[in-house]
């Protein structure tokens, strides 16, 4: 008998020779999440899921759920043990001892049921024989329980795969798809509570985001920065690793803050953001900018807003929470354990940056032509920022 973690993931939208890149990706973005736990894990594949040995026997089992459950791909974990023989007799043997071990005591009446799974149809037995088999063995034992098929008070799982496993709990685990199996992209990553939610959302669909963040010293902070480097590790943890791109923005903001109205200053910045995100995207092969803008949350968001930033860039703008209220996105910026570093009172844009009234219905002609009007000269500044960038591998 041995002890692994079973892990689930989704299989419909997995067919075929996709299903090798998939599998391959889950397990290289839970090999980088628990390789800190320095237990000296195995990851093998089997039929539809994915199991973890551990080979040190110490093994902080918790620590180590706490870290698969958070992998982009993963649906559920279950602690298991699994039977060195598949036929029924030691596999109805071994289940019982499970039983056993999982409930040592339950009180008259509870309700239970035996999920049998066969994905090995060369068993000689069905699910549904191997499910009652199964059952009948733990009711000997346990005349006091009750069957039950619907809503069970405990469910013993059996499955038939290269293995047998046995197991009686799952734990939730965050669902959608593994880092890197929709592509790359750029998160545009503030110190704000949106942006890091935009990122989990797009990232949670496959897409693998490196984070850049502009960084205007003396007028932003040190702090500022800590905190976008602390958000961008929190992010990492359900991606499996992250890369932080930080920018030195300050030379081309006093530019625009130099030679652009106030009221337009917001508009042409963000363009400019945009336009620096996609030349990151050309380096790393990203195919998408994303950015936490919320339809109508600020002036830099309205409808015309959007329109006059989408020139900016020929690549895709992706806004996961375009249609999203700001409690909504604060629900989830709780959720995934970003809310609290967002809310660190350091401002990631200093206030002589931002006009009293920025526009709110600028107009993408006449934003465009003043774009085209300083473009030379702030192009050598672009480049130069570009070109000191500071990367963090988190
Ligand atoms: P957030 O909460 O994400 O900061 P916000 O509500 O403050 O968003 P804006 O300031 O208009 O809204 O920013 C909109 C988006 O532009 C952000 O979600 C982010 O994607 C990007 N952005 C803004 N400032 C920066 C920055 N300094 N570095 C990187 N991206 C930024
Ligand atoms: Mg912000």
């Amino acid at each position: 008998m041995r002890k692994a973690l079973l892990v689930k993931y989704g299989e419909i939208a997995i067919r075929g020779k996709n299903r090798y890149l998939f599998e391959n990706q889950l397990i290289a973005a839970i090999r980088r999440n628990i390789d800190v736990l320095d237990i000296g894990h195995y990851i093998k594949k089997e039929q539809g899921r994915l199991v973890i040995y551990n080979k040190r026997s110490e093994t902080d089992v918790e620590a180590l759920i706490e870290r698969v459950k958070v992998v982009y791909g993963v649906l559920g974990v279950s602690p298991c043990i699994i039977s060195d023989e598949q036929d029924f007799e030691s596999v109805g043997k071994l289940s019982l001892e499970y039983f056993k071990a999982a409930y040592p005591t339950l009180p008259e009446n509870t309700t239970f049921k035996v999920f049998a799974k066969r994905a090995n149809k060369g068993y000689p037995m069905t699910s549904t024989e191997i499910g009652a088999g199964i059952g009948s063995i733990i009711l000997e034992h346990y005349p006091h329980l009750k069957v039950a098929m619907k809503n069970p008070d405990v469910t013993l799982y059996v499955e038939f795969r290269n293995d047998a496993y046995i197991y009686s709990e799952t734990i939730k685990g965050v669902g959608g798809l593994p880092a890197g199996s929709s592509g790359k992209g750029v998160l545009l990553l503030s110190g704000g509570i949106d942006s890091p939610v935009a990122g989990y959302m797009m990232e949670k669909r496959g897409i693998s985001l490196d984070a850049i963040y502009f960084h205007s010293p003396p007028y932003t902070s040190e702090r500022a920065k800590e905190k976008v480097m602390d958000l961008a590790r929190r992010l990492s943890l359900f991606a499996g690793g992250k890369n932080l791109y930080i920018v030195p923005f300050t030379e081309v903001q006093l530019y625009l803050y130099d030679h652009v109205q106030p009221e337009k200053l917001t508009i042409l910045m963000k363009r400019i953001m945009l336009k620096m995100g996609e030349l990151l995207a050309e380096k790393t092969g990203g195919l998408a900018v994303v950015t936490g803008d919320s339809v109508g949350q600020v002036a830099s968001q309205t409808m015309r807003s959007i329109h006059a930033v989408e020139s900016a860039v020929n690549l895709p703008i992706l806004r996961p929470l375009a249609g999203f209220d700001k409690q909504e996105i604060i629900d989830i910026a709780h959720e995934i354990g970003t809310f609290d570093i967002s809310i660190r009172p350091y401002e990631d844009c200093c206030t002589i940056f931002v006009a009293k009234h920025p526009e709110t219905k600028p107009k993408t002609s006449i934003i465009e032509n003043i774009e085209a009007r300083i473009m030379s000269d702030l192009k050598p500044l672009i480049d130069k920022a570009m070109e000191n960038i500071e990367i963090y591998e988190l």
